[in-house]
């Protein structure tokens, strides 16, 4: 299995015990989620497809991906452009974020739609987000979402995580509106029913599943914190129930790592309910701890050849 990962990945400043330090670190959603694949399904090649710039700060992304176990040999380098960098605060536990990202080299990760086809082609799984398609400008948007339409064609698996980041957008009505055009060239759809419900209206997650049914995805997963996982794929639905944290730590990252359990599991050989059952795992260690990059033991790495647990 070859899994590629689109999107952008950044510093991050993150506070430490000691008042006015912070630790350099790098995440974002879609990187997350190849992190956390890499550790899941260890029999896959997960390659993340991103630009960054030549500067220092952009190797030192580099080589913090590879040393993560990641393939870089989709990562542009952009002379003069830099990553993004965000900056954690904690206020009586409270994390608020400062986002340095307007001029980040991963927006132009979809100038060129040849090197996109090709690195589409060299995957049997592509997955992207909602802030993939938030980074961009509305011309490369075009041409990232025909790629993928393309690469489906051709046989390619596409998940897709609405993510919705009202931020990165111009107005709500262009990121629904994107978000839908997304779905519409996607199989796997990994929503979370806390945006969806507010920025689409939806009154239960299953109606957010029948939307996106309704653009053509086949299996829509819809994340609902610690509420169960309502699913629906080819005409089936269900639950799978949740076992709440009551303790949480840090939600950072727990979608990202459920879409890598899901999206491992699958890869793997699992049937759609273990697969959920799996990725709840997963993103209930992931909120029991502080940061988006859990350190995840070998309990939940699946083995490629027989799917099960290792
Ligand atoms: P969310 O994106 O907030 O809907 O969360 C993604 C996934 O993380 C959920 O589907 C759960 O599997 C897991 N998760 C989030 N919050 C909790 C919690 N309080 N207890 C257990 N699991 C959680």
């Amino acid at each position: 299995m070859r899994v590629l990962a689109i999107g952008e990945c950044m510093a991050e400043l993150a506070p430490t015990d000691n008042a006015g330090d912070f630790r350099l670190g790098f995440a974002g959603d879609t990187f997350n989620t190849a992190w956390y694949l890499t550790r899941c399904a260890p029999n896959a090649t997960v390659s993340y497809l991103t630009a960054v710039g030549t500067d220092a700060l952009s190797q030192n992304l580099t080589a913090f991906m590879r040393s993560s176990g990641l393939d870089d040999s989709f990562v542009q380098t952009i002379p003069d452009k830099s990553v993004g960098l965000y900056l954690i605060s904690l206020k009586q536990g409270e994390r608020s974020f400062s986002y340095w990202r307007d001029q980040s080299a991963a927006r132009s990760l979809a100038d060129d739609p040849a090197r996109l086809a090709k690195a589409m082609d060299s995957a049997n799984l592509i997955y992207f987000s909602g802030i993939t398609l938030g980074i961009l400008a509305p011309k490369q948007r075009q041409f990232f979402i025909s790629a993928l339409k393309d690469a489906r064609a051709s046989g390619k698996i596409i998940a897709f995580d609405p993510n919705l980041r009202p931020m990165l957008w111009e107005s709500a009505d262009t990121m629904t509106n994107a978000i839908m055009q997304g779905a519409g060239v996607s199989d796997i759809l990994l929503p979370s029913f806390e945006d969806e419900s507010v920025w689409f209206d939806d009154a239960t997650p299953r109606a957010t599943a029948q939307r996106y049914i309704e653009a053509g995805a086949t299996t829509i997963i819809v994340k609902n914190g610690s509420e169960s996982v309502y699913f629906v794929e080819d005409g089936a639905s269900g639950e799978v129930p949740v076992k709440p944290v009551s303790d949480v730590v840090d939600t950072t990252a727990a979608g990202d790592s459920f879409n890598a359990g899901f999206l491992a599991g699958r890869a793997t050989g699992l049937g759609l309910r273990d697969s959920i059952a799996f990725a709840c795992r997963l993103s209930r260690k992931v909120v029991q701890h502080r940061g988006a990059l859990v350190p995840v033991e070998a309990s939940t790495a699946l083995d490629g050849d027989t799917g099960r647990l290792v």
